[in-house]
């Protein structure tokens, strides 16, 4: 079968002749894969080195036992075509998004793996499987990901769609899973207001799930003019933090309903002075959630500007399966829009020319492209998605 396949830092290759994947576990699917995302994720993973997630020439995942040449891509839709002797829930002809983190239950799956004889980690006892010490991701070296005509995973991973969501919105879920479990374990209060922090893919899927879970007012601080305007189109209040010339923050605290401050802030940007702004544009006994990824150096934070406020400050990792389910029933309630989800979609292009237009593409265009989404085209989906988006190629 036809694939993209990660073989090492800037070694990145679309290949015929993939071999086809198959159950080798009762508890898995087979997938028939429609459209797989790339993410700022899978750009920068392509050129680290070492690897932030694959694992180093040589070297396997722990848990699966799996090493380059892997398939990468972890936004995944498609269909079920086959089930393991062990799967009840999900059956062949179903829909299903992917939830792409790889933790202890999964240890079981893969001979390979070096943890069999190990308990599950404390974390997922608790059920916290998100940050589960053994985490790793389907697509980013834990095992082959969805940029592939086919793909296998554990049933538990695979979370059914109902009908009535096309396939090419579902494939948002994996992104907006991780806004949705920022909103969610923030214990976002209907008719609260927010702030969010930059207005990348992941500041925007924020916004969206924040008029999931019904938000009054959001407001995005955006330097880039057209992440800002992508931002305004779902409906926030976009802030240009380099247009004022005074305190940025007071300027943004005058855009909160009351003037003091947002209910809830959430850094998506992940720099200090961005952090620096979601405390002190929170309201007082507000709740600031970073959801940004950092690097290593740390920065200056006086506690003092939380505590004299009794503000909240607190982290979110990745999702859980719970937030899958939530995306998909927003969908399915009309609480996130389909069209608004649907802009999301700047570019569609084969796995074919998934290299060039897909992943060089976004590289080269990343403030005007949001997400890209990548198909092995096997049932007509460039033909679809000309209907509502840019294909990349001629067909
Ligand atoms: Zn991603
Ligand atoms: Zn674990």
């Amino acid at each position: 079968m036809q694939g993209i396949v990660y073989y090492g830092p800037n070694d990145l290759r679309y290949e015929q002749n993939v071999p086809e994947p198959k159950i080798e576990h009762p508890d898995e699917v087979l997938v028939d894969v429609s459209y797989c995302g790339i993410c700022g994720t899978d750009l920068k993973e392509v050129v680290a080195d070492p690897p932030n997630f694959f694992k180093q020439a040589g070297g396997s995942d722990p848990l699966t036992g799996h090493k380059p040449p892997l398939c990468m891509g972890h936004e995944i839709a498609g269909t079920v075509i086959e089930v393991g002797g062990n799967v009840t829930d999900v059956k062949v002809g179903d829909h299903v998004v992917i939830d792409p983190s790889t933790h202890c239950a999964d240890k079981d799956r893969f001979f390979d793996s070096t943890l069999t004889a190990e308990e599950d980690c404390e974390e997922c006892q608790k059920g916290l499987t998100n940050i589960c010490k053994n985490m790793s991701l389907t697509g980013l070296g834990a095992q082959n990901g969805g940029l592939a005509d086919k793909f296998v995973t554990a049933a538990r991973h695979a979370v059914v769609v109902p009908k009535s969501i096309p396939l090419e919105i579902a494939a948002l879920a994996q992104p907006l899973a991780v806004s949705y479990h920022a909103v969610r374990i923030s214990g976002f209060k209907e008719g609260s207001t927010a702030l969010i922090i930059g207005g990348g893919a992941i500041g925007l899927s924020t916004i969206l799930c924040l008029f999931g879970f019904k938000a009054s007012h959001v407001v995005c601080s955006e330097p880039s003019k057209i992440r800002r305007e992508n931002a305004e189109k779902l409906g926030a209040i976009g802030f240009d933090p380099t247009s004022v010339k005074g305190d940025p923050v007071a300027e943004l605290r005058k855009l909160s309903p009351t003037g003091h401050g947002f209910d809830y802030t959430f850094d998506c940007s992940g720099l200090e002075v961005t952090l620096q702004t979601a405390i002190h544009a929170a309201a007082s006994n507000g709740t600031v959630v970073n959801i940004a990824i950092w690097g290593k150096n740390p920065i200056r934070f006086w506690p003092m500007d939380v505590t004299k406020h009794e503000k909240k400050l607190m982290g979110s990792m990745c999702y859980t399966r719970e937030d899958f389910e939530g995306v998909l029933d927003c969908f399915a309630r009309g609480d996130i829009d389909d069209e608004r989800a649907r802009r999301f979609i700047t570019t569609v292009v084969s796995l074919k020319n998934g290299i060039e237009g897909g992943f060089e593409y976004l590289r080269d265009h990343k403030d005007s492209e949001i997400k890209v989404l990548i198909t092995p085209n096997n049932h007509g989906e460039l033909e679809y998605s000309k209907s509502f988006t840019r294909i990349h190629e001629h067909i």
